[in-house]
């Protein structure tokens, strides 16, 4: 027998070039992109309003599967976490983050990452490799239909999505390309381009194309006003330096959904948090603003790990840091931990999947409430 297409891996178009390879009208792939989407169903019968000859094709050679869930963390402020098993000993994350005014899904792009940079716990474990379209687009899928069940609403929950879990998601470009074209489909997800933010760190080429092919919000890690820094922090630094990254960003501007594009900045204790460096920035952001930069900061306090050897900043630091860059007319806002308790950042539990047993302990020292059974890979329904 062939191996089973995971419709999870197609957008609206390749669904409709299948659905044709076996014969359908290409409408069909609608009826069905939505069954498998917007309501969240996986068992190709219970799709009423397609004919019996189809659901029986589909389920003779195709499935709507997730990868399976390995645990969830609920946080006191709400905040949830799964770690997905995705095979051959990785697991990757995705992370809820409730507001009052939003649902907030962070999406993880491949197992580890190639990057490596210093402050990341994801780019310590090296990269494994990069996940499959229907493993970006599951993670979406398995937590929007859960939410919705667990909370007994028939609403949507996630509202925005960031491209901030493990991985660089401009290193897995040709299978991120369907995935947000998933998101924000009418039939699909329905979110606005807006609500939709990739986060680089800083892969120009990619920047470029994402301009040209369906251009979300972006953010850009930056970490350091200096290439001297920042080629420390940042190692692709080395291949596409500040300048490159910053003309790249103002390229990108031509085609955003946004007017201005995100800056993240994690703060260092002792390394990037400095007065001289917070001005640094500001005077690098004024050059580049005279050929049309806009930029709003995001300081993201440092979620520490025992491998990184690198301490957070104390608040009043980054605080101060924050301070003088709104002083020279930046919107800079720095974020809220959320999700502490829970070790919900970039890549911070994964790391310890290979060794089981720690992660138990752990789990157990976070008083992890598990909200019901989590279910094996073909998710909510
Ligand atoms: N690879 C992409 C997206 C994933 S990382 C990127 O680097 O942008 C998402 C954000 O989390 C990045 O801004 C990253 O710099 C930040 N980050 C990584 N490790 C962190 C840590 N230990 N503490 C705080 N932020 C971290
Ligand atoms: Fe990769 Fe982003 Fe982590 Fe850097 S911060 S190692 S690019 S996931």
């Amino acid at each position: 027998m062939t191996t089973p297409v995971n419709l999870l891996d197609l957008d609206l178009e390749g669904l409709a070039a299948y659905c044709e390879s076996l014969g359908e009208k290409r409408f069909r792939a609608t009826q069905l992109f939505r069954w498998i989407h917007q309501r969240g169903v996986s068992d190709f019968d219970r799709m009423s309003d397609l004919a019996r000859s189809l659901r029986e094709k589909l389920a003779g050679q195709a499935v709507v599967a997730a990868p399976p869930v390995m645990s969830q963390h609920e946080s006191k402020d709400g905040t949830i976490k799964w770690l997905f098993d995705v095979g051959g000993g990785n697991a990757i994350e995705a992370v809820f983050i409730p507001e009052d005014d939003r649902g907030t899904l962070c999406v993880s792009s491949q197992a580890g990452c190639a990057v490596g940079c210093r402050f990341c716990s994801t780019g310590h474990q090296g990269f494994s490799r990069n996940l499959t379209t229907g493993e970006i687009v599951a993670q979406l899928w398995f937590a929007e239909h859960f939410l919705r069940q667990h909370l007994g609403t028939e609403e949507r929950v996630i509202s925005n999505v960031v491209m901030m879990g493990m991985g660089e998601p401009l290193q897995n470009y040709d299978r991120l390309l369907p995935a947000l074209r998933v998101m924000l489909d009418d039939h699909g997800y329905g979110l606005s381009r807006r609500r939709v933010t990739v986060s680089t760190s800083g892969v120009v080429p990619m920047i470029e194309r994402l301009a040209r092919d369906c251009p979300v919000a972006l953010a850009v890690s930056l970490h350091a006003p200096t290439d001297e820094l920042r080629d420390h922090l940042v190692p692709l630094n080395r291949k596409y330096p500040i300048d490159e990254l910053l003309r790249s960003c103002i390229a990108y501007l031509a085609s955003a959904p946004r007017d201005f594009i995100t800056f993240e900045y994690c703060l260092l204790d002792g390394v990037n948090d400095a007065p001289e460096q917070a001005e640094a920035l500001v005077e690098l952001m004024r050059r580049y603003a005279a050929d049309g930069l806009k930029a709003k900061f995001n300081l993201i306090p440092f979620n520490p790990f025992p491998q990184s050897g690198l301490k957070r900043s104390p608040m009043a630091r980054v605080q101060a840091f924050g301070k003088l860059l709104n002083e020279a007319g930046i919107v800079t806002t720095v974020r809220k931990t959320r999700g502490d308790d829970i070790d919900a950042a970039c890549g911070q539990l994964a790391g310890d999947v290979q060794d089981r047993t720690r992660v138990h302990e752990r789990m157990a020292r976070q008083r992890t409430v598990v909200l019901h059974p989590v279910r094996p890979a073909s998710g909510p329904r």
